[in-house]
């Protein structure tokens, strides 16, 4: 949802916020390992599991994945005693870190309990810590590489945690996004926005072709200028992310030849036919994205089109959005892929998503996995890099309390953070059990 045209920059953080800040520090201090001492550590590490889900839909029992200098270098059956320095994660299942592609960790709630907007006082100190712990509260809980479709000063997060200044997921982002308006819209200004995003070091083309939900959704960008928009990204060696609700939008935007169609809450079937006819990954969300809205509207009422009508048009998209998932995911061949739209107040509730797609999506678990490991690794084009338990790639790893592809409320019950190697969170098992026995009473 994403479409508020200069809003958030930066900020007072509000009470929540202020303990991550806080949290980020004393984790620094104590818990984490530096990155370079990390890296410098050349003895291997070994992880033992239960159960492993190797995120392409496999599933493997008592494992050992043997680490070293950040990256998975064996997977094999566990046998004999840990050799020291092991974590036993017990009966925890072992799964690869989860990717979020399409986030806004410039977007969070300031000290007045609002939206933060760019005039709300804030100091731009206020706002990078309130960044800061957007990024720790998603590494947190398992997320360990997201796409940030967001503002220029997401560099600075995005260059902090790759330089571990601070501690958070792999970042790849946007910097800006372009419409149908930008720089007067002609094919030739589109193409020259897209090369300066590429010259300020954009991972992504983030393309505004449909309105917002809550002004409707209806295409806004010709077949013309996404051509244009999405062609030079490729050109430029980037992928190209469109917001697109209706579905006369998201239609173009497959038929340009875009790498990736968000949202699309308002696609039919000749839409998903469009989209595996070319390839195009879709991220439709469920509903961590309306439910923060609609459960927190003294956020954001007031703010752009946060109004009666906006909300109206969320609350009307729910039951439409849900159906979309299940559609989507019955459909061979289309690309389903993980992403939250995570905005203010939902970072680190991401795994909410997940637990949508599958229950009231109707979204079988192990796929709703799948679309959150390595087919999101394959849409980000770092299909060999991350997503998998495997020989190879990076040491991004996260374990959880019971088996997500069994129940997937198992995914918001992360206790084990692992990226490049680092250690930042392992609950422990007395941490464990009693969570456990916490959830069991709750339920
Ligand atoms: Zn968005």
């Amino acid at each position: 949802m994403s479409s508020l045209p200069k809003l958030p920059r930066s900020a007072s953080v509000r009470r929540g916020l202020h303990r991550h800040a806080l949290a980020v520090v004393a984790l620094l201090g104590s818990v984490v390992p530096s990155p370079a001492a990390a890296q410098s550590a050349v003895r291997p590490l070994v992880l033992r599991a239960a159960r492993v889900l190797d995120g392409t839909g496999k599933v493997l029992t008592n494992q050992d994945v043997v680490v070293e200098r950040g990256r998975i270098v064996v997977v094999r059956p566990a046998r004999g005693p840990l050799p020291a320095g092991g974590i036993d994660l017990g009966a925890r299942t072992l799964l690869p870190g989860f990717i979020d592609t399409h986030v806004h960790l410039g977007w969070y709630i300031n000290g007045h309990d609002r939206m933060h907007t760019d005039d709300d006082g804030d100091t731009p100190a206020v706002s990078a810590l309130a960044h800061a712990g957007n990024a720790w509260a998603t590494l947190r809980a398992g997320f360990t590489t997201v796409q940030s479709i967001g503002e220029a000063d997401n560099a600075a997060l995005r260059d902090a945690i790759a330089r571990g200044w601070i501690p958070g997921p792999r970042v790849l982002t946007s910097l800006g996004s372009l419409n149908e308006r930008t720089r007067g819209g002609s094919p030739d200004s589109l193409r020259a926005v897209v090369r300066r995003f590429k010259q300020q070091g954009a991972d992504v083309i983030k393309i505004f072709a449909s309105k917002s939900i809550r002004d409707g959704g209806e295409a806004t960008m010709s077949p013309e200028q996404l051509q244009a928009a999405c062609g030079e990204a490729t050109a430029q060696g980037l992928r190209s992310v469109v917001h697109a609700h209706s579905a006369d939008a998201a239609q173009r935007a497959a038929n340009a030849g875009c790498t990736q169609v968000e949202h699309g809450v308002f696609a039919d079937n000749a839409t998903r036919t469009a989209l595996v006819q070319h390839r195009t990954f879709f991220d439709p969300q469920c509903g961590l994205v309306f439910r923060n809205y609609l459960d927190n509207k003294r956020w954001f009422e007031g703010i752009g089109n946060y109004n009666a009508v906006g909300f109206a048009s969320m609350e009307q998209a729910l039951p439409l959005a849900e159906a979309g998932i299940g559609l989507a995911a019955r459909t061979p061949g289309l690309k389903l892929v993980f992403g939250t739209d995570a905005v203010a107040g939902a970072h680190g509730r991401n795994a909410e998503e997940l637990v949508c797609r599958v229950r009231r999506g109707k979204q079988d678990p192990m796929d709703a996995i799948v679309s959150a490991t390595s087919r999101a690794a394959e849409s980000l084009r770092l299909e060999k890099e991350i997503g998998r338990v495997a020989a190879g790639f990076a040491a991004d790893l996260i374990a959880t309390d019971g088996d997500p592809s069994q129940e997937i409320q198992a995914s918001q019950r992360v206790s084990f953070v692992m990226r490049l190697g680092t250690v930042y969170r392992n609950d422990g098992a007395n941490a464990t059990a009693a969570r456990r026995a916490a959830g069991a009473s709750r339920q």
